[in-house]
């Protein structure tokens, strides 16, 4: 988590506009349950959150004692365990966990994660919060969530979302398996967790690395990208990002790094920087942990208002902040070509019909931000079974490498370059196979999202529809075969 981070609202929303997060869930829900033919029961069930947990808990703070306002919200138990990040910020509510919940088990099922989808989250500005108190909330958060069995390995796992990263996570973990000291598997009750304390190497990065891929994909193989006269593939296309955190660091990171791409803005809770020549995400990112700010970054012009950044002219926007970022009120100002969802619901119902007719392509959030619980889940998997990826089969692999290269040297007469041989040779580590499972998993949710979008009749381009559609087939075959109970 970058220095610096806040979580504030930006002004100028649309004041008529619903902007509740789980009624623009259920709306988009709506939309493809409409043209699925599964009974209305069934639907219904899908559409719904489960249950959530609301509670209050005290703490104490300096000489006395502060209430906290906690939730954890269950949304779908046709797999198990149900998964989903932890949010601390000031404005966290019922139906914005149920919200983020729901979203949670319709990515999970696009992207074939075998998860329901959770949220939980307590009201809180960690940024003006001590760390003592964080950690004192936060352990007694998931003292009450362990009282009530709304965590555990094999039936809900946390992650970390805003407000929320490693150290969080090791404070949960530890926590759990002080209460459950001889829980084998108490390593997976919580994924995001430090590579010390049981986490996976590649989580931090992951959702950025997902968001990363899912951009490559739209712009290299859809050909809906290809009539808005953009060149396929990511090389110098520019982007800008909003919201600097976990996920727009790390996406941008790897968009310039891996991608190719220029990246010309970002948008803070505090203001904004531009430079059309590129910025670098490394050098913004420490400039960041010594000012406290992005404002002031040396080369580039500041604007005080961060959401100036969703006007700026590019390629690509990455909304990577918080939710209705993109309303009525300012969608007409975007001059972007692709809008990419890193974000949880950045775009509101009305601002998504105006792109539409503005010929903007949309990547949706329920799709493109699903690197984070890929990974989380091959962390629960290393959890359960208690062995790092690639360590029985690693030097297995180098030592049949080198035989190979040794008898194609023997057989041709020639050397391979000793570069080649140490590449050839490497055998798989843990990151190389996250990093290979997450990019086949996002590519293959991209090929399976399009495929169902191109089945119907008439062809449909929004790839929002489409993720929703796959997603409920997926959910509501689960249940139809698993039969509902009487
Ligand atoms: P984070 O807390 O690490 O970062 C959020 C960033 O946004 C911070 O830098 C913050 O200062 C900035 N910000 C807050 N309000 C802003 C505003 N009004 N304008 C511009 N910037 C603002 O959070 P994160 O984990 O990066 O999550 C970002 C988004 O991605 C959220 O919608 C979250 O639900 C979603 N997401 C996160 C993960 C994950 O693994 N962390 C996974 C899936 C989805």
């Amino acid at each position: 988590m970058p220095a610096g981070k806040k979580t504030r609202k930006s002004p100028g929303k649309a004041a008529s506009e619903d902007l509740n997060l789980l009624h623009i869930v259920q709306s988009q829900f709506d939309r493809a349950a409409a043209l699925l033919d599964h009974d209305p029961g069934v639907l219904q069930q899908i559409r719904v959150c489960n249950n959530t947990y609301a509670f209050s808990f005290p703490v104490k703070v300096g000489k006395g004692v502060r209430i906290y306002r906690g939730y954890r919200a269950e949304h779908s138990h046709h797999r198990k365990p149900l998964k989903g990040g932890i949010r601390y910020a000031p404005q966290v509510a019922a139906d914005e966990v149920g919200a983020l919940a729901s979203l949670m088990s319709y990515k999970c099922a696009i992207v074939n994660v075998p998860f329901g989808g959770s949220k939980g989250g307590v009201c809180i500005d960690p940024r003006e919060t001590d760390e003592e108190v964080l950690e004192a909330v936060t352990r007694r958060y998931t003292f009450e969530l362990c009282h009530k069995n709304f965590i555990g390995p094999g039936v809900n796992v946390p992650a970390p979302d805003v407000g929320t990263g490693e150290r969080e996570m090791s404070w949960i973990v530890d926590t759990y398996q002080a209460i459950h000291p001889t829980e084998i598997d108490s390593f997976a009750c919580v994924t995001g967790k430090p590579v010390t304390q049981g986490g996976i190497r590649g989580r931090k990065e992951a959702t950025g690395r997902g968001v990363f891929y899912g951009i490559r994909e739209a712009v290299t193989n859809d050909l809906s990208v290809k009539k808005l006269g953009l060149e396929p593939g990511l090389e110098g296309k520019t982007f800008v990002i909003q919201g600097f955190g976990n996920v727009g660091y790390w996406a941008s990171k790897i968009m310039v790094a891996e991608g190719g791409a220029r990246l010309v803005g970002i948008g803070e809770w505090d203001g904004a920087i531009q430079d059309p020549a590129g910025l670098d995400p490394d050098a913004v990112f420490e400039y960041r942990m010594k000012k406290g700010t992005i404002r002031g970054f040396p080369g580039a012009k500041t604007s005080a208002r961060g959401s100036d950044c969703l006007s700026w002219k590019c390629d690509i926007l990455i909304p990577a902040a918080l939710e209705n970022q993109i309303h009525a009120g300012n969608v007409h100002r975007l001059k972007c070509r692709i809008l990419a969802e890193a974000a949880n619901g950045p775009t509101t119902p009305r601002a998504e019909a105006e792109l539409r007719k503005m010929g903007i392509v949309i990547i949706p959030d329920v799709y493109l931000n699903a690197g984070g619980v890929t990974v989380s889940y091959f962390e629960w998997l290393k959890n359960i079974s208690h062995v790092r990826f690639g360590r029985m089969a690693n030097r297995f692999e180098a030592q049949r490498e080198r035989r190979t290269i040794a008898a194609i040297e023997r057989i041709t007469g020639a050397s391979f370059d000793p570069e080649d041989v140490a590449t050839l040779t490497s055998g798989a580590r843990e990151e190389d196979l996250v990093v290979s499972g997450l990019e086949g998993t996002m590519v293959d949710a991209y090929q399976e999202v399009l495929e169902a979008l191109l089945a119907r009749k008439p062809r449909s381009k929004d790839l929002r529809l489409g993720c929703y559609l796959v997603a409920i087939e997926k959910i509501a075959a689960s249940y139809e075969s698993l039969g509902i109970w009487p």
